[in-house]
């Protein structure tokens, strides 16, 4: 399944935060979170700040509309 990516680094996973509890997910080409681990078990799709979700990898932080998409199959 495609996945969007960092537009900076090409990273397919992301954070809610830099700091406090970091739920850890990936987009998909249509723009679906797919949480890949959480530190709360009641973490819900709708928890992520879609304005502000930041690069597992580098220090991107954006909005999750700015993702860039993989050009890998
Ligand atoms: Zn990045």
């Amino acid at each position: 399944m495609a996945q969007l990516i960092c537009p900076s680094c090409g990273s397919e996973y992301f954070l809610t935060s830099k700091t406090g509890p970091k739920t850890i997910f990936k987009v998909t080409a249509e723009g679906a979170v797919q949480v890949i681990q959480s530190p709360t078990n009641s973490f819900r799709d709708g928890d992520i700040d879609q304005h502000n979700i930041c690069c597992g990898a580098c220090s991107w932080i954006g909005k999750l509309d700015g993702l860039a998409e993989s050009q890998r199959d």
